[in-house]
């Protein structure tokens, strides 16, 4: 590889367009001073990546733009282009040419092309990074830098070192490394002041979240026990209110009923009242006749005794009138006896009737409870023989249970085997299920419910044993302390749980003793029971067919999501006899304690018909003697009919016997006296007959008052009840309303959607102490803070992250580090190495340069080769000198030379660059100087910028930069033999 050309326009000095040609082998750039000789390093240093504006010699990064001259405008750019042969693939890229070019503007920006690609001063930096060809590297030396190699610190003398040893790019990289260091370190500490910031908020946060979302799960708990109860309530409010409106129609259809009748009592009783009135004054009346009658018969009477008086001296012997009148009046007295007669008959009649008709009454009642009585009487010997029935399939299922006769035969060989005290069971004789849960745990437990549950695996290897001997078939054993529980997750549940037609997991639906619950986990804990086919598709598709699912009636959505279903039938197990003799001794208590009712109510009814039996025979015995009245009264009636039938016959005769045949004065006195005794005994017998009227009327109305009141109590009762049912209707009203809005404001619901989406699965009294338990928890929740849930899942999530990122960072550092150290290695080896080479080769040109003397190099800190500096010693031949500053200037250029050869020999580079480096060297040095470059001709390409004669004569080509034109270099042509003659 060696540089073929340069091209540059607007670079410097060179205004117009340049192309400098050089030759794979030593080349010459000779000018007048100021001609621009050493722009053309600059010029191939700026290409190379040169940033420093100080080491191009400006002031500012457009300097290096033609800024004009007298004659000629300023330009807008500059470029440079340089053109690098690579025939050798000596450059890391598939060109045998390699054109670089660099553009600035007076914008200051700077554009970079390889092979006239747009490209990155880096692409460029990395292409030559391992070449020799470097902006820093020793091979390209400008004006007056050569005596820097001795004069700088021992400290910056070691970068020609580090070029040489190609450590450069390791100590770029090195920087690029440390930079990307110190950034992770800043993002380190920033990242870990966040981390920091969001711990202290995330701890609160969390707490908030985890408040949260604990209210959230109680508010849904009790969404659905609270809507379960509240629809429940509201059911049961609606059954009550048309249960009340029902009563409350019965009682007013009641209260009319007895209003009317009560005012019908109203009206009888002044009916009454009315008749009594009368009754009265009729006594009165009646009363003052008989008064009168009295008097008047207290006068005849005495008319009669004076008349009597008188007709004795009259008639002495009147013993016929005495007679007839004896006859008459005895008649007067039978036939005032007899009307007595008839009013009293006439009573006992009456009597009569109304006992006739009591006693009918008490014959039906009577009839009326026999025929309960032979109707329970009946039912008790129909129960009778449904028991009897009962009893014998009760022992013979206990019998079939008990002789585990449903089981295999080898279930049953393990379990009748008295040696096999050590098992519990098969599992479906574990367990209690509820009727409406027997088919689903049924097809949930299969063939498991004949499962024998033991205590140990030996337990069951010893029955196996037993088995396999006695050739007795298979069973399968669960031992307790080997089947381990299983479950469906947390998560799962917690997103099925609430949805539509979800019942439970089947474990929950069965009770058991605690001992089974891994064995009852194991089979039932992790299938999910669902209301119908179509829920249990939904939750399968929710949980991805993770689990199983049993519908009610016995269908399966099996894991992975195949579905058994069909018709479910009622198999001979265990499970269903344990219910089927559940349900048959069920029947049986209930036949018995209907029996032991009907008992009673035949005992009750016996009672009763005895009562009535025994108010019968009273009745009977009233009317037989009434009868006996009755009859006693008629023939006493006829007796006196006889009697009277006498007298009048035996008057008749005695009035034929008395002579005068006409009535005297006292016969028609005697008359009228018996008339009026007839009349007083007729009124007496009237007011007797009308005060019984009137004690039966106060009877009657005191009777009608009674009932009246009694009425009146009731209808009022009646009353008070309507009132109090109104109340309560009044009260149900108000509940339902308040329910109803917390249904709409709390829940957002109507009633029908709570009903008929959420049941009241548990006891009511239960779910009101579940919903008071939740509203105390939520209470104790201090604040509630529904956003803090996506807040700490999003601080977390930060959080998190930023942890992540924490590691990536160290790990980063880590890698950084360790890239450092492998780094520092490489460079350590390499300088040291490259150290070593150099100092053997210095000693050895130095020697050849100055013919003699001696020359070393040292480590300032062979400790740290990483920054050690670098001495040189340097004693001409002859001389005894302490320091290098004591060297003359053309040999410390010398000694500088002799460390660039040095150098050469050890690593040779594609070009050397060398600006006026021989400048102070007198002509002698000069020659050596020049024969010693051509050690290298076959090996580096120089490219050599002089002044000095002898120097050009070593060259194979000259170029010349004039200065023409004032202020614009320009590129013309020297021939070599003007200066080799
Ligand atoms: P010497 O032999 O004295 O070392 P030289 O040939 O190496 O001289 P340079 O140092 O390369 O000369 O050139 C310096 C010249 O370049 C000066 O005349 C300077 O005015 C000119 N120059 C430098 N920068 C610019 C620029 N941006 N625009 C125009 N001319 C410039």
């Amino acid at each position: 590889m060696y540089l073929k050309s340069i091209k540059a326009y607007g670079f410097k000095s060179f205004a117009d367009k340049v192309e400098i040609n050089f030759l794979d082998s030593i080349n010459g750039i000779v000018g007048p001073n100021g001609s621009g000789k050493s722009n053309v390093v600059d010029a191939v240093r700026w290409v190379l990546g040169e940033q420093s504006i100080k080491s191009l010699r400006g002031e500012n990064s457009i300097d290096i733009i033609f800024s004009g001259s007298k004659s000629r405008k300023p330009l807008n750019s500059a470029s440079v282009t340089l053109v690098f042969d690579n025939t050798d693939m000596h450059l890391p890229i598939n060109y045998t040419e390699v054109s670089v070019k660099r553009i600035m503007y007076r914008t200051g920006e700077s554009e970079y092309y390889l092979n006239n690609e747009n490209c990155r001063l880096k692409d460029i930096t990395n292409l030559f990074a391992d070449s020799g060809v470097d902006k820093e590297s020793f091979n390209i030396i400008s004006q007056g830098k050569i005596d820097e190699i001795l004069s700088a610190k021992a400290s910056d003398r070691r970068l020609i070192f580090e070029s040489a040893a190609g450590v450069l790019k390791y100590k770029r990289r090195k920087i690029e490394a440390l930079k990307k260091l110190d950034r992770t370190n800043s993002n380190i500490e920033r990242v870990n002041d966040i981390i920091k910031e969001l711990e202290t908020n995330l701890e609160p946060l969390k707490r908030q979240s985890d408040d949260a979302l604990k209210y959230l799960e109680l508010k849904e708990n009790l969404k659905e026990v609270e809507v379960s109860l509240i629809a429940h309530d509201l059911d049961k409010y609606n059954y009550e209110i048309k249960t009340i409106k029902d009563r409350v129609h019965e009682l007013n259809d009641e209260l009319a009923s007895l209003s009317t009748n009560n005012s019908s009592y109203d009206i009888q009783i002044l009916t009454k009242k009315d008749e009594l009135k009368k009754v009265e004054d009729e006594i009165s009346e009646s009363q003052q006749l008989l008064i009168e009658l009295t008097k008047n018969i207290e006068k005849i009477d005495a008319n009669v005794r004076v008349l009597k008086e008188r007709e004795k001296y009259v008639k002495n012997n009147n013993e016929i009138n005495n007679n007839i009148i004896n006859i008459k009046e005895k008649i007067l007295k039978i036939d005032s006896d007899t009307n007595n007669l008839k009013l009293e008959l006439d009573n006992s009649k009456n009597q009569l009737t109304s006992l006739d008709n009591k006693k009918k009454e008490l014959e039906e009642k009577i009839k009326k409870f026999n025929d309960e009585k032979n109707k329970a009487n009946n039912k008790i010997i129909q129960n009778n023989r449904d028991l009897t029935d009962l009893k014998y399939k009760i022992e013979y299922q206990e019998m079939n249970i008990n002789n585990n006769n449903s089981l295999p035969s080898s279930v049953k060989n393990i379990l009748n085997n008295p040696r096999f005290n050590n098992n519990h069971n098969v599992i479906a004789k574990l367990i209690e299920v509820d009727s409406k849960y027997l088919t689903c745990i049924n097809i949930a437990l299969g063939a498991a419910s004949n499962y024998l549950v033991v205590d140990t695996a030996r337990d069951a290897k010893e029955m196996i044993n037993y088995l396999k001997d006695k050739k007795l078939g298979r069973a399968t054993f669960y031992p307790i302390d080997v089947i381990k529980a299983r479950s469906i997750d947390d998560v799962t549940l917690s997103r099925i749980h609430k949805i539509d037609g979800f019942i439970d997991v089947a474990s929950n639906l069965v009770k058991y003793k605690d001992i089974y619950n891994n064995i009852i986990l194991n089979q039932l804990g992790n299938i999910i029971v669902a209301s119908n086919i179509d829920s249990a598709n939904n939750i399968a598709k929710i949980i991805n067919n993770r689990y199983k699912i049993v519908t009610l009636d016995g269908q399966i959505v099996n894991v992975g999501g195949s579905i058994t279903g069909g018709s479910v039938a009622t198999k001979n197990n265990i499970i269903n006899e344990k219910y089927e003799l559940e349900n048959k001794r069920r029947k049986y208590q209930e036949l018995n304690n209907n029996n032991n009712k009907l008992e009673k109510e035949i005992n009750s009814l016996l009672k009763d018909i005895s009562d009535e039996e025994k108010n019968l025979y009273d009745v009977n015995n009233l009317i037989i003697n009434i009868r006996d009245v009755i009859n006693k009264n008629n023939i006493e009636l006829e007796d006196n009919k006889k009697l009277v039938d006498n007298l009048k016959r035996e008057l008749k005769d005695l009035e034929a016997i008395n002579n005068d045949g006409s009535a005297s004065e006292l016969d028609k006195l005697l008359n009228t006296y018996y008339t009026a005794i007839n009349d007083k005994d007729n009124e007496e017998v009237k007011i007797a007959s009308l005060k019984k009227k009137k004690q039966e009327l106060f009877d009657t109305i005191n009777e009608l008052d009674t009932i009246s009141r009694q009425s009146s109590s009731y209808i009022n009762k009646k009353e008070k009840e309507i009132n109090k049912l109104n109340l309560r209707l009044n009260t149900i009203n108000i509940k339902m309303d308040n329910l109803l809005l917390r249904l709409s404001e709390e829940y957002n619901m109507t009633y029908e959607s709570a009903i008929n989406n959420y049941k009241l699965e548990i006891d009511e009294s239960l779910a009101r102490d579940r919903v008071n338990d939740i509203k105390n928890n939520i209470k104790r929740i201090d604040y509630v803070n529904i956003g803090a849930i996506d807040e700490y899942k999003r601080v977390s999530e930060r959080y998190d992250f930023l942890n992540s990122q924490k590691d990536d960072l160290h790990n980063a550092e880590e890698t950084l580090l360790e890239i450092i150290n492998e780094m520092d290695t490489v460079m350590k080896d390499k300088f040291l190495k490259t150290f070593e080479e150099i100092r053997i080769e210095f000693k050895k040109v130095f020697k050849e340069l100055f013919r003699g003397g001696e020359a070393e190099l040292s480590l300032t800190d062979p400790d740290n080769l990483l920054e050690t500096g670098i001495e040189i010693m340097a004693v001409p031949s002859g001389k005894n000198l302490k320091s290098l500053s004591l060297l003359s200037g053309g040999e410390k250029t010398f000694t500088a030379i002799s460390l660039l050869f040095a150098i050469l020999n050890v690593r040779p580079v594609p070009f050397c660059l060398l600006d006026e480096v021989e400048a102070a060297l007198d002509d002698a040095n000069v020659e050596s100087f020049g024969n010693y470059l051509e050690k290298y001709r076959d090996k580096t390409q120089f490219i050599l910028i002089t002044h000095k004669k002898k120097t050009m004569e070593f060259a194979d080509c000259l170029y010349g930069i004039t200065m023409q034109e004032s202020g614009v270099s320009k590129l013309v042509s020297v021939r070599l033999e003007d200066i080799k003659n």
